[in-house]
């Protein structure tokens, strides 16, 4: 029986007497739909290398080792370790970690584990840490092929969205920068053990092997973006002006915006990738 299969996790569970730390964002995948769905959007082949954030008791490490060339597991929880030993000791390609994956050097532990060659990261993530992880992925330039992650649903929708709607923000022009989001599946709380209080979904990043847009000082656009949905009922001169990290007059900020023939009472939510790197070229100059 898979680890996936609801009977089965609750026996590792029992007979591990293992008690769940809602701190550590802990909730099992137990539906197999959604784990095939995870390894269908994860594309895996045997000359993969996958990094696992967050193995639990081995449910997602399971299916990822019968289908990738090695896996890397990392989880925080000591009390899971042995657990996931036990359950994954007939797979001779599986190393696991215990730490925080926030601690680790990722980019160091690919150039270890894959000679610094690409890799690819699959995980059902905690929730209370999705965003850092995702960006610190993206940011530090961990060199990625895709990165296929449940989160919660409103997160995935931040993700995916586009200039002007609710969910379009600081995350989805950092995640669009760096990749293509793709949405694979909503998952009901159900799937679950305990069951989350959202409902989650399923989205595969593929990185960009260059950047959509192309900007002289990346971190001034992430600064100018930050800035615009710190205060986004702000106009953009007024976010620019107002921001602590941004040392521009408003009448600089006037310019520019002007510059790049955009509405001077335009705010940031209105403005595009492209459009953010057209504004942060104009500040420059
Ligand atoms: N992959 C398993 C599954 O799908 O059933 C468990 C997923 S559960 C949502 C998240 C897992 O991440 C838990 O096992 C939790 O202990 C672990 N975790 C939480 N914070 C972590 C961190 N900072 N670093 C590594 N693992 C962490």
């Amino acid at each position: 029986m898979k680890l996936v299969d609801p009977k089965k996790t609750i026996e590792v569970i029992q007979s591990r007497d293992f008690s769940f730390r809602k701190r550590f964002g802990q909730n099992f995948l137990i539906d197999a739909r959604v784990l095939e769905k995870i390894m269908d959007s994860a594309r895996l082949t045997r000359d993969d290398y996958v990094l696992e954030i967050g193995p639990g008791i081995g449910t997602l490490t399971e299916a990822l080792a019968e289908r990738a060339g090695r896996v890397t597991a990392v989880e925080i929880d000591e009390a899971l370790i042995p657990i996931l030993q036990e359950n994954l000791k007939e797979y001779e390609n599986v190393d696991i970690i215990n730490n925080d994956i926030l601690k680790l050097d990722i980019r160091q532990l690919a150039e270890e584990k894959n000679g610094g060659r690409p890799i690819k990261v699959v995980a059902n993530l905690p929730y209370y840490i999705t965003t850092p992880i995702i960006m610190e992925l993206l940011e530090s330039r961990v060199p990625m092929i895709s990165a296929t992650v449940m989160v919660q649903k409103e997160v995935a929708e931040r993700m995916m969205a586009g200039p002007g709607t609710k969910d379009y923000g600081a995350l989805s022009l950092a995640v669009q920068y760096y990749a293509r989001p793709v949405y694979a599946a909503t998952v009901p709380p159900n799937c679950f053990i305990p069951r989350p209080n959202v409902a989650s979904a399923v989205i595969t990043l593929e990185c960009h092997e260059t950047p959509p847009v192309k900007v002289r000082s990346e971190r001034l656009m992430f600064d100018l973006i930050h800035a615009a949905f710190e205060q986004r009922r702000k106009t953009l001169v007024n976010a620019i002006n107002g921001s602590g990290k941004l040392s521009y007059t408003k009448e600089q900020a006037a310019e520019a915006i002007s510059r790049c023939g955009f509405d001077p009472m335009i705010r940031g939510e209105a403005l595009s990738l492209q459009q953010f790197a057209a504004l942060s070229d104009a500040m420059q100059s």
